[in-house]
Formats: structure tokens, C-alpha cells, sequence
């Protein structure tokens, strides 16, 4: 596997939590307030959670070679970098997984 292929997964992963998060606070939000079912507002406060693991899983993005926190940068322009900022290592280097 190449770094660009383990980063690509992290953020996979995160933004897959993110996403769910998403869905559970707008879901939640739907039926506590759309419908008016106020016993069903707890699930808005599991989005939340959910929401939050995401973001710490986000930061957690690093370089597989310097450790260093990539996070900003795979998560917003993944495509364009060819190189981590810290050490200069090709992200199409291959890596043991
Ligand atoms: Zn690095």
C-alpha cells in the first residue's frame, strides 16, 4: 500500500463518521422537533457524539513516515499533494500496511 492509499483510508473512515453523525443529528433533530416527538431529542445528543468522534478521528490523520498531523491537509486537498510537508515523503511511496 502507498501512503496516499493508507491516508485516503483514514479519511475514508472519518468522514464516514462525520457523515453518520450528520445524518443522526439532522434525523433526530426531524423527529424531536419536526414531528414533535421531545423523548426522541437524546438522539440528537448520540449525533453530537457521534459528530465528535469524527472530528477526533480527523485530527488522528497523520504521515505514516514523520507522525506528523496531515489531517487539515488530506481532508481538504488530498488529491493535490504529492508530498508530506514535514519530511518530503512521496505519498505514492509504498509502505507495509
Ligand atoms: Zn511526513
Amino acid at each position: 500500500m502507498t501512503v496516499r492509499e493508507k491516508l485516503y483510508r483514514q479519511k475514508k473512515k472519518a468522514l464516514k463518521i462525520l457523515y453518520t453523525g450528520f445524518a443522526i443529528i439532522i434525523a433526530g433533530s426531524v423527529i424531536a422537533w419536526g414531528i414533535e416527538l421531545k423523548e426522541f431529542e437524546p438522539i440528537i445528543y448520540v449525533g453530537i457524539g457521534v459528530f465528535i468522534i469524527g472530528i477526533f478521528f480527523q485530527n488522528g490523520i497523520k504521515c505514516p513516515v514523520c507522525d506528523k498531523n496531515l489531517a487539515q491537509l488530506v481532508m481538504v486537498s488530498s488529491d493535490k499533494i504529492q508530498s508530506c510537508p514535514y519530511c518530503s515523503t512521496n505519498l505514492d511511496e509504498r509502505i507495509e500496511s
